[in-house]
């Protein structure tokens, strides 16, 4: 390795993407994948799975007393979702922007929900707020073998 690759690497954070269920009844999995691929950042964990009421309210445990919290883990539990772990510099952050903001009506065109969403309660994908939410939520969502240590042969074409 290059030490400027190095470096950069120390930076590197986690974050948690999961495709809602309605994304995944739309028939939208691929299109959403395929963003946080293209730009780049690195997939270290798959899968499709139903969650369950506790891990739901485990999530969004932050969440616990708003208004919305039964519809939303009512809407959360009403089918598959699609769980990603996705790594880079920066990638908290910039997921959120690849995602836009929560009400789709108000996400800028070009976002996933800017382009693919219209109401709060449908909106299609989840992105960890934060760099320890993105661990909290990556650890939460996947047992150990499930994520993937990989060197992605494209590196250093990405990251100079
Ligand atoms: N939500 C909702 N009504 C609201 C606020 C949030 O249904 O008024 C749902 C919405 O699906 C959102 C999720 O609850 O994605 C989690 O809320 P949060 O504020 O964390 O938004 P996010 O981080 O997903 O943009
Ligand atoms: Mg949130």
């Amino acid at each position: 390795f290059l030490p400027h690759l190095v470096a950069s690497l120390e930076r590197v954070d986690q974050t948690y993407i999961m495709v809602k269920p309605d994304g995944v009844q739309r028939g939208l999995v691929g299109e959403i994948i395929s963003r946080f691929e293209k730009k780049g950042f690195k997939l270290t964990g798959l899968k499709l799975t139903q969650c369950s009421k506790d891990l739901a309210e485990e999530h969004y445990k932050d969440l616990k007393g708003k208004s919305f919290f039964p519809g939303l883990i009512e809407y959360i539990t009403s089918g598959p979702v699609v769980c990603m772990a996705w790594e880079g510099v920066g990638v908290v952050a910039s997921a959120r922007k690849l995602i836009g903001v929560t009400n789709p009506l108000e996400a800028e065109p070009g976002s996933i929900r800017g382009d693919l969403a219209i109401q709060k309660g449908r909106n299609v994908i989840h992105g960890s707020d934060s760099p320890e939410s993105g661990k909290r939520e990556v650890a939460l969502w996947f047992k150990e073998g499930e994520l993937v240590d990989w060197e992605p042969a494209l590196a250093s074409w990405l990251i100079e």
